[in-house]
């Protein structure tokens, strides 16, 4: 039981570190790619493909679990990882990007943010006893505090009270935090596009001690050289020996220059929304799988990729699955655009185990400042 993070390796060039991150559920060796169960699923894919793909730990995503089914039957059915059949780690955010995003629908006070129902327009209030409440039901081995995330662009004044409040409101979470023995609460570094709010915040963030930070409000649809600045600027703050978890991003360049900067975790629907839209990722490039240039490539997807679908099927298959829109053709590609992500993030851990990160992921790290 318990929480625990120890570092194996470290950059000698960067920031970049190797870890385990140990949950009541099992370990996390970082840095890892976490693939997202909006609705306790993984779209597309069952448990045990999950697994095969590397990934260890994955995401659900409290608002969604409270609106349908509502976290009384998650409880009931003995929490998310018996309810879902995911016998390894579990993270939930707190419901609150998911809530700022509903703008026409939602209305901030101090207490918390209260919005009707997209499903039935009936009125929900959240706050961070009630965000924290829904994610003690729901029983996630990480949990997350409840944040105000200000939209991209914001006037600096907005981001500064949204930080502010951020703080508040994380006190508030601790306090109604009732299984911090079993879930790690997580506190979300905020502060925009400003380099100089994102320090202060980590700084004030650290003293509470928490098991964990998340650095959270990016890819809001900012330019990705801000995300790397705000990364650089707030990852060497956060305590060297806790787990930092960079939150919604999964690209490759933006991973491997937040590893960089001393990132361990990572998260997005990128990869399973891409391959329900008939596309890959295939060695850092995006593949249209609907193109006429794979109707009769009979080659795999990517001969180097260990996963079921790279196995078994070429590229002519994909394209014919995806074209006659077949279910099976975006199982097959969620499940290699999982795999593709996670072995990206454990090639860069077992790069930093052997000292050889900043030369072997040089071409995505060239022309930036590490
Ligand atoms: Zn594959």
């Amino acid at each position: 039981m318990g929480f625990s993070f120890q570092l194996k390796a470290t950059c000698p060039t960067t920031q970049a570190r190797a870890g385990v991150f140990h949950t009541p559920h099992g370990v996390v060796e970082t840095p890892r790619f976490m693939p997202v169960g909006t609705a306790a699923t993984i779209k597309g894919l069952m448990p045990v493909q999950v697994a095969e793909t590397g990934a260890q730990m994955i995401l659900a995503n409290t608002y969604h679990l409270h609106i349908q089914p509502g976290e009384k039957v998650v409880e009931a059915a003995g929490g998310l990882h018996q309810f879902m059949a995911w016998r390894s780690p579990i993270l939930t955010d707190s419901g609150g990007f998911q809530v700022f995003s509903l703008s026409e629908l939602r209305k901030i006070s101090e207490q918390g943010v209260t919005f009707r129902s997209p499903r039935d327009g009936r009125l929900i209030e959240l706050t961070p006893e009630r965000s924290i409440a829904i994610q003690n039901a729901l029983g996630a081995d990480v949990i997350m505090a409840f944040d105000e995330c200000p939209p991209y662009p914001a006037e600096r004044g907005e981001v500064i009270a949204a930080t502010e409040r951020t703080t508040r409101w994380l006190e508030r979470c601790i306090q109604a935090h009732q299984r911090p023995q079993d879930q790690a609460l997580f506190g979300i570094v905020q502060g925009g596009v400003f380099p100089d709010l994102r320090i202060e915040a980590a700084k004030t963030l650290i003293q509470f001690d928490l098991p964990g930070y998340a650095i959270g409000g990016v890819s809001v649809g900012e330019p990705p050289e801000l995300i790397h600045e705000i990364v650089r600027a707030t990852a060497p703050i956060l305590p060297p020996d806790k787990p930092r978890y960079l939150m919604g991003v999964g690209t490759y360049r933006e991973m491997a220059i937040a590893v960089a900067a001393g990132v361990d975790l990572f998260d997005c629907v990128i990869p399973t929304r891409l391959g329900r839209h008939g596309t890959a990722y295939v060695k850092g490039e995006r593949w249209n799988l609907k193109n006429a240039q794979y109707r009769e490539d009979f080659r795999p997807l990517d001969e180097t990729c260990p996963c079921y679908c790279c196995q078994n099927f070429s590229r002519a298959y994909l394209n014919h699955l995806i074209k006659a829109r077949e279910m099976l053709g975006f199982i097959l590609l969620s499940l290699h655009n999982v795999t593709e992500l996670v072995r990206f993030t454990q090639r860069m851990r077992e790069s930093l185990l052997q000292g050889t990160f900043s030369t072997d992921f040089a071409q995505w790290l060239e022309a930036e400042k590490i």
